[in-house]
């Protein structure tokens, strides 16, 4: 199927409405970002690649990185991984401390703040160096040189005072192994990794592949890891809007605060959406939109 008129009239489409939205504003490298970007691409199972509008902008990955962490993580640790972190939608804010009270330092699931920052501590715990090897998986899977963005970096640690506190009341309950500060120094800098459309369409591409590498096709997780990656995004991967995407999308997607969605149809073909500004769930308001009509147009969902 040839994609590009899709991936064309997308945009176009949506034209009118760029700007809508507002876009994060917690820290200035995020608040000064123009809405008026809206970017899609789209890379087959077989490795055709499609894009169209701001596709090649670079942006703050942020909560993205959540899928490329627990990857690793997974691939480091295998099942007693679960042992730290739960797999049911949290129905809570992103970043509440409230359920992680409740449940006893558990995280609901790897995808919100307290499940990320659990997941780096595994990384901290298994990696020589999880900064390094969070940059050369995306590197890899891309296959181009990615980044930290040491300005939202450096603005996520000054003012990332709830997650220190999810990351301290975690170590309270003996769910956070080493000290915090190694623990967060990780977390910040997997949100800081800039990106552009193609590069996530191309490097989320394992899990529309049985967990083989998209480009040299070696086994990154097992299928069964690939799988269990995407029924989790497809309940935790959207903020609270876990329910609306699965009903007016019906593929697993995976969110961030810099208004970047990937989304992947199994055995089939992975996306990436950007738009920077979002809608009251946190979610790229025009990347829900994008994606709506991509299922519309071409048919493509789970369901
Ligand atoms: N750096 C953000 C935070 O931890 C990530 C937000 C997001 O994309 O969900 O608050």
């Amino acid at each position: 199927m040839d994609f590009q008129p899709v991936l064309d009239d997308i945009v176009s489409t949506l034209k009118p409405e760029l700007g809508a939205g507002k876009v994060a504003s917690y820290i200035p490298a995020l608040a000064r970002v123009s809405s008026h970007q809206l970017g899609i691409a789209l890379r087959t199972r077989e490795g055709a690649e499609y894009c169209a509008g701001d596709a090649t902008t670079l942006f703050s990955i942020q909560s993205v990185s959540k899928v490329f962490s627990l990857t690793l993580a997974m691939r480091n640790l295998g099942e007693v991984l679960w042992q730290r972190i739960g797999r049911e939608p949290s129905g809570n804010p992103f970043n509440s401390l409230v359920q992680l009270e409740a449940e006893h330092g558990v995280p609901r699931n790897p995808f919100i703040n307290a499940g990320a920052i659990a997941v780096a501590d595994r990384l901290v715990s298994t990696c020589g160096d999880g900064r390094a090897e969070i940059l050369a998986l995306l590197s890899s899977l891309c296959g181009e040189a990615v980044a930290f963005d040491e300005e939202v970096a450096a603005s996520e640690a000054e003012t990332g005072f709830r997650n220190i506190a999810l990351a301290n009341f975690m170590k309270g309950f003996g769910n956070i192994d080493n000290d915090v500060a190694p623990v967060l120094d990780l977390y910040f800098h997997q949100c800081s990794v800039a990106m552009n459309c193609v590069q996530l369409a191309r490097a989320i591409g394992y899990l529309c592949n049985d967990g083989a590498h998209p480009l040299d096709g070696s086994a990154l997780v097992s299928d069964r890891q690939a799988r269990r990656i995407n029924s989790l995004m497809l309940t935790c991967g959207t903020y609270d809007a876990a329910g609306e995407f699965a009903f007016r999308i019906g593929l697993p997607c995976k969110s961030g605060v810099g208004g970047g969605i990937v989304a992947v149809l199994p055995d089939t073909l992975s996306l990436c959406v950007w738009s920077p500004g979002l809608d009251e769930t946190g979610n790229s308001l025009l990347g829900m939109k994008a994606l709506e009509m991509f299922v519309a147009r071409t048919g493509l969902s789970v369901f």
